[in-house]
This record gives structure tokens, C-alpha cells and sequence, in this order.
């Protein structure tokens, strides 16, 4: 009996917070009527998640014919959560509040990509982030930490990151047991994802893809309003679908992916290898930029490569949209024009609409959604 009161009570705080997350502050009178509780269990749920510093009351809006009932909205500001986006070179660093609204970000440079650099690196990055936003740790729920490869959300365990070289590694104990924080742990393209889902241009939608090309190429996909993470953890990984048979190196082992000819390190090799030069990724940017010829055929051509795999993807789930990020979106039309144009040649019947997300923080922002979706989401426990 008590593990069915306290499973229903978990499900009402839920009910309750989301629908103050999709239609912002309403009153409890509204709140009752939306989720079908009686007044009596808002006001009770309600009181508990003001208890808990959760939910907070606005001011009333002033109406002629006297008072209006107060609305009660989610206490964004009173809660952080940190996320790191862990790269090769760097980690995305953020502080944000429940919102995922970034309050203080920086890039921390990594030495070296075993665990213990990260953990390293992360563990100083903390006081820093808290530093510039005038915030105390006390306020912090959680951490995000998003990771290349394939991630087992539940367990906190990586299963494997080719670029980093790990293998089965238990990264959000190892992490939370440093912080003392409850620690959340996913791909990164599903992070990013999330990220979409709560506040970004995926929250009106229950079926959608989020595609991120950068380093690598992933698709996301959210069918019924939760990521779909697949049997093994490596659902979504588009990048490794075979494009070229034989084809180039990836960095999984295999030959031909997707992300070998088609992610950004493929496009500024082509660069290089064209020009008999070498470059930099921002040369490379700028000569996209100023309109360079090569550079705009390289990006075409990947464009093209990913939307055609991308179709293939829609006639098999059929989302309703698809949210476009990733380092690589800031390519522009360059990119996104034979991406669209390549994808509607090989539809079969649905035509989602591409939205692109070009906000720059977003790969940080979604590690942080990973953790303040704990609250959004009663069924996912921290490692910590
Ligand atoms: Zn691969």
C-alpha cells in the first residue's frame, strides 16, 4: 500500500510539474481542472512542491471585478544543475537553472581523455561556474555530463566511446563519488535531445528526431514523448550507418559510415586533400563563409550524403519535425539546403518540417537537461 501511495504521489508531482513546464503559471483551480485531481490532491501536491522549493507563487494579475486566483509556476531559479559536454580537446561547461537557461558557461581545456582527466577537469571547472553566476553549491540538484558514444542511461555505465577509448566504464559513480552530487550520464546526441524535448523547439512534439552533426552524426529519436534508446543503448546512430561500402575509416573501426564522409573532421580532410594544403576547422569555416568554392562543394555533398540517409529515417519513424544542431549548423544554408533538398528526393509519404537549432550552448545545456530532468521524470534515479 505505501509503494502504491508513494508511486501515485510521485506521479502526480509529475502530472503537476509538466503542466506548469508546457503552459507556464496557472492557477490551482486550472491546474485541478487540466489534470482531472480533485482540488483538495493539487492543493496538497502543490503545497509539497512548495515545501520542497519546486514550485513557487507568482503575483496575481489584477482584473477589474476584484481578485484573481494566484498562479503557481515552477521555481526555475531556485535550483542549478551543471552539464559538461565532454570533447576531445575540451569540455562544454554550464550552470543553469531548471529551465536550462545558461547562467555561467566556459570551456575546459583536457589534457587527456582518460576518465580521470575528465573527472579532473570537471571537478575544477564547479567552483568556477558558481563563481561567475554568484551562485551557491548548496542550490545545486544535480549533474549532467553528456559522452560520445553509447551510454547506458539507467546504469551510468558507458558501454563504449570509441573516441575516448572507453569501454564498460562506470563514469557517473566514478564521478559522483568526487562531486558528491547525483550524477546523470547519456549520449550526447540524446542529451541534446532532451534538451529540445523540455524547453527547445521538441517541446510542443511527441514523435520527433534530433540530429546534431559535429565531430559525429547522431539522430535522436523521441517517439511518444521519450528518447528511444534502443535494446543496447545505440538507437540513433546514423553516423555509423554504412554510406560508402568500404569507404573510409571511422573511428568505430568499421569503413564507409556516414560520419567518415560526411561529419565535420571528413569535410575539412576533403578540404585539405583538395586543396594540397593543410587547414584549420576555423579556415575551413571562414572560406565556407566567404563563399570559396571547394569549401562549399565539400559542405554540399555532405549535406546531400546525410539528407539522403536522413529520409530513410523518416519513412521508417515518421516524426513530426526534425531539429537540426550541432557545430556543423553554423555552415548554414551551405549545408542544410542539399541536406533538405536530398531528404525530400527520397521520402517516401510523411514530409517533416527541418527546424534548426543554432544556439551555441546547446550541447552543454543538453548534458544539464540530463539532470534536470530527474525532476520532469520520476522514473530515472542518479548514480551518487
Ligand atoms: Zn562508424
Amino acid at each position: 500500500m505505501r509503494g502504491n501511495a508513494s508511486t501515485s504521489r510521485a506521479l502526480n508531482r509529475r502530472l503537476i510539474l509538466n503542466l506548469l513546464r508546457n503552459r507556464g503559471p496557472i492557477s490551482r483551480a486550472e491546474l485541478a481542472l487540466a489534470t482531472g485531481l480533485s482540488p483538495a490532491a493539487v492543493t496538497f501536491v502543490v503545497t509539497e512542491l512548495m515545501d520542497d522549493a519546486l514550485v513557487i507563487e507568482r503575483e496575481a494579475m489584477s482584473s477589474a471585478n476584484g481578485r484573481r486566483p494566484i498562479p503557481v509556476d515552477i521555481n526555475y531559479e531556485a535550483h542549478l544543475a551543471l552539464g559538461f559536454k565532454l570533447n576531445r580537446d575540451n569540455i562544454a561547461c554550464v550552470l543553469t537553472d531548471l529551465a536550462t537557461t545558461p547562467l555561467a558557461t566556459l570551456e575546459a581545456e583536457v589534457a587527456e581523455t582518460t576518465p580521470e582527466g575528465m573527472i579532473h577537469a570537471i571537478e575544477h571547472t564547479i567552483p568556477r561556474l558558481l563563481t561567475e553566476a554568484r551562485r551557491d553549491e548548496k542550490d545545486i540538484m544535480g549533474i549532467g555530463v553528456s559522452i560520445p558514444g553509447e551510454v547506458d542511461p539507467q546504469k551510468g555505465l558507458c558501454l563504449q566511446s570509441p573516441r575516448f577509448g572507453w569501454r564498460d566504464l562506470p563514469f557517473a559513480e566514478m564521478l559522483a563519488e568526487r562531486v558528491h552530487a547525483p550524477v546523470w550520464i547519456d549520449d550526447d546526441v540524446n542529451a541534446f535531445a532532451i534538451a529540445q524535448k523540455l524547453f527547445g523547439a521538441g517541446r510542443n512534439h511527441r514523435n520527433f528526431a534530433a540530429l546534431a552533426i559535429g565531430t559525429g552524426i547522431g539522430c535522436s529519436l523521441v517517439l511518444n514523448g521519450e528518447i528511444y534508446h534502443g535494446s543496447n543503448s545505440s538507437a540513433g546512430k546514423l553516423g555509423h550507418i554504412t554510406s560508402i561500402p568500404g569507404g573510409a575509416l571511422c573511428e568505430c573501426g568499421r569503413r564507409g559510415c556516414l560520419m567518415a564522409h560526411a561529419a565535420e573532421p571528413a569535410m575539412l580532410d576533403e578540404y585539405q586533400r583538395r586543396k594540397g594544403a593543410p587547414t584549420s576547422r576555423t579556415a575551413f569555416a571562414a572560406a565556407v563563409d566567404s563563399g570559396d568554392e571547394t569549401a562549399l562543394t565539400i559542405v554540399g555533398e555532405a549535406g546531400a550524403r546525410i539528407g539522403r540517409h536522413l529520409a530513410d529515417l523518416v519513412n521508417l519513424f515518421d516524426p513530426e519535425v526534425i531539429i537540426v544542431g550541432g557545430e556543423a549548423v553554423q555552415f548554414g544554408d551551405a549545408l542544410l539546403t542539399p541536406l533538405r533538398s536530398a531528404m525530400e528526393e527520397f521520402l517516401f509519404f510523411s514530409r517533416p518540417e527541418l527546424l534548426t537549432d543554432w544556439v551555441p550552448s546547446s550541447w552543454a545545456r543538453g548534458a544539464a537537461a540530463l539532470a534536470t530532468q530527474s525532476i520532469f521524470d520520476f522514473e530515472r534515479s542518479p548514480s551518487g
